[in-house]
């Protein structure tokens, strides 16, 4: 069964249009069309060639490329986004009544990390069978072609239950041979996969690097600017207390509210701080409602 499925996984990447961009994106989209066709089947990889380079793509438009219907479009979609092949954004779109427009990303690192999970599942499940086919005894009719475990046929008293003929024990060298070929190939399959599924990585570390440091610049730049506000408070304070008596002189409130300033940045900070948890909760909050509702419009 595994063998059957692994050669579907070779058929649906065998028909990649002529290469247009570098060889590295090539077997990136080919791979990318491997696993898309084993999560939502075959009719399904030309998602990977309207999404492969872009961001954000219109369903609507994905639909009329691929000369399928909305919901057709959204079903394969989903499933896709079920396994965190792709992502969405969904905008209220005022040309289509109302409702949400999704907006579609392949996610190509997930893609990538979900065909080697896929790979070396395989290979595990091929290696088991090639450990049973080198330790156990087979036997089988060869009128009817039927195979027995060890168990069945000493339950059939190594007779067959069609036909009644006497089982032979079977050659198991040739499945064995079979099976070791089959496994080299996944393996030869699985080191492309990891090399395509490192080069991903390092590209989408330096990319979250990047936003990393420009975070940083971002919040240095607002420190500064806190500081700087936080300074000419002061003087204006500074100068406030000066002008003398008219003025009652901070120090002179109790509960230590001299430090006024200070205490108000703080607590603008901590603002902040509770705000974008905030809108980060909500964020989720945002996620669930939109599966659900999506799920809804189905
Ligand atoms: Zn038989």
């Amino acid at each position: 069964m595994s063998s059957k499925k692994n050669k579907n996984l070779k058929n649906s990447s065998a028909k990649i249009p002529k290469p247009k961009a570098s060889s590295q994106e090539d077997m990136q989209v080919k791979l990318l069309r491997d696993v898309v066709a084993n999560v939502a089947g075959p009719e399904a990889v030309g998602i990977v060639d309207l999404l492969s380079g872009k961001k954000n793509v219109n369903e609507f438009t994905i639909a009329e490329k691929l000369k399928i219907t909305i919901n057709q479009t959204r079903n394969i979609l989903y499933k896709l986004s079920d396994e965190g092949l792709v992502s969405f954004v969904r905008k209220k779109d005022k040309k289509n009544g109302g409702w949400y427009t999704y907006f579609w990303t392949l996610e190509t690192g997930k893609s990538i990390e979900n065909l080697r999970i896929l790979i070396n599942s395989k290979i595990e499940s091929l290696e088991k069978e090639l450990n049973k086919r080198k330790q156990d005894r087979f036997y089988h009719c060869t009128t009817c072609d039927l195979e027995y475990n060890e168990e069945d046929a000493l339950q059939n008293f190594f007779s067959c239950v069609e036909c009644g003929g006497v089982l032979e024990l079977k050659d198991n060298s040739a499945v064995i041979d079979n099976l070791n070929r089959e496994i080299e190939n996944l393996r030869r399959d699985l080191a492309v996969v990891d090399e395509q599924h490192g080069m991903i990585v390092k590209k989408e570390g330096a990319v979250i690097a990047r936003k990393a440091r420009a975070e940083e610049r971002k919040k240095k730049m607002e420190r500064e600017k806190k500081r700087k506000t936080r300074e000419i408070e002061k003087k204006k304070e500074a100068k406030a207390t000066e002008k003398g008596p008219g003025k009652k002189k901070p120090a002179e409130k109790p509960g230590g509210k001299k430090v006024k300033g200070k205490k108000i940045s703080k607590t603008t900070s901590k603002k902040n701080l509770s705000g974008k948890q905030k809108s980060a909760s909500s964020k989720k909050k945002k996620m669930k409602r939109v599966k659900s509702s999506r799920r809804g419009r189905k």
